[in-house]
């Protein structure tokens, strides 16, 4: 007998875009979709436009379910996103609930580091670990942990969010509105913002490196300017790989990982970071940890988070 093809449709929903993508149980994109989230100001109304996206990808295709990454707060035992960033108006907003009545099918809702975590986990550079910690540093830091195989949740489905870890609480105000959080030492913006302050007193080529394009100064400036050894550039990222190593023990200490995958923009710098990261992690960890886990590079592109929420159904 044929086995019938089990299809799942993943949604990332963003604040500016919402991309949609019919996958099969392999894992592949059968056809995709990507529309604006502006125009939609409301819940419904964003509700209302993923569900049209969601059929026209599936095209009469019965499916398994639909998986969606949400940024902010989603609490995934019960598909509620009760506050989302980037999408105002978003309070408690029951989507699993709305779908399913809409849909007929199952909805697992989870956020967008969670997605992006099990993306890695399932089809990326976390397969075959157990236990994996998921770090992605770019605007600030998001994280998701796989332990034993699962996704670790919480109560609340809060839990991982190492990037509000305080590692200094006479650091600077986070976003958060606290002080001393992990993301603002290491994030890429945490980067950017400590390669400016060195500038005020000391000139750098790295405002020429951005200035070639007419860009705004990013981390990636910053380390294009160290692999050229511009010594304001070196130190800011010798700092920064202290502060990223500084996190990534602790976590450690807290989730005793095969693996760490990195994502966001800072893990594109290659050998310019993860040699030196591996070397202060391993120095920072406790004797019993070293040598237990390796640090990688994230293996899925911008489509993370789409093929993490569609993975929450097909997990082999
Ligand atoms: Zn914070």
């Amino acid at each position: 007998m044929q086995k019938v093809e089990s299809y799942v449709v993943g949604i990332d929903l963003g604040g500016t875009k919402i991309a949609a993508a019919l996958f099969d149980s392999k894992g592949t994109v059968l056809k995709r979709e990507l529309m604006e989230t502006a125009g939609a100001r409301t819940a419904k109304e964003v509700v209302q436009r993923m569900i049209d996206m969601i059929r026209s990808v599936s095209e009469g295709r019965p499916l398994t379910g639909v998986g969606l990454a949400s940024p902010g707060a989603v609490n995934s035992q019960d598909g509620i996103v009760i506050h989302g960033t980037n999408l105002p108006e978003w309070d408690n907003v029951p989507l699993k609930h709305w779908m399913e009545l809409e849909l007929g099918v199952e909805v697992k809702v989870v956020n967008d580091a969670n997605a992006a975590a099990w993306g890695e986990y399932v089809r990326g550079a976390g397969k075959g670990a157990d236990n994996m910690v998921y770090v992605t540093f770019s605007t600030g830091i998001g994280a998701g942990i796989v332990i034993d195989g699962k996704l670790l949740l919480g109560k609340n489905s809060f839990a991982g969010e190492l990037g509000h870890n305080i590692i200094d609480p006479n650091g600077t105000e986070c976003s958060c509105g606290r002080f001393g959080c992990w993301e603002v030492f290491a994030s890429g913006t945490a980067i950017r913002d400590m390669a400016l302050r060195s500038m005020e007193s000391r000139p750098s080529m790295i405002t020429e490196l951005a200035n070639i394009n007419g860009e705004k100064i990013t981390s990636r400036h910053v380390f294009e300017a160290m692999a050229l050894n511009d010594p304001v550039a070196v130190e800011v990222i010798d700092r920064s790989i202290h502060y990223m190593a500084l996190g990534l023990a602790n976590a450690v200490h807290t989730f005793n990982p095969d693996r760490i995958v990195i994502g966001g923009g800072v893990s594109k710098a290659g050998d310019l970071l993860f040699p030196a990261l591996v070397e202060k992690t391993e120095l920072f960890v406790m004797d019993p940890y070293k040598g237990t886990f390796t640090i990688e590079p994230a293996a899925l592109k911008d489509d993370v988070g789409l093929i993490g929420a569609a993975a929450l159904f097909h997990t082999t």
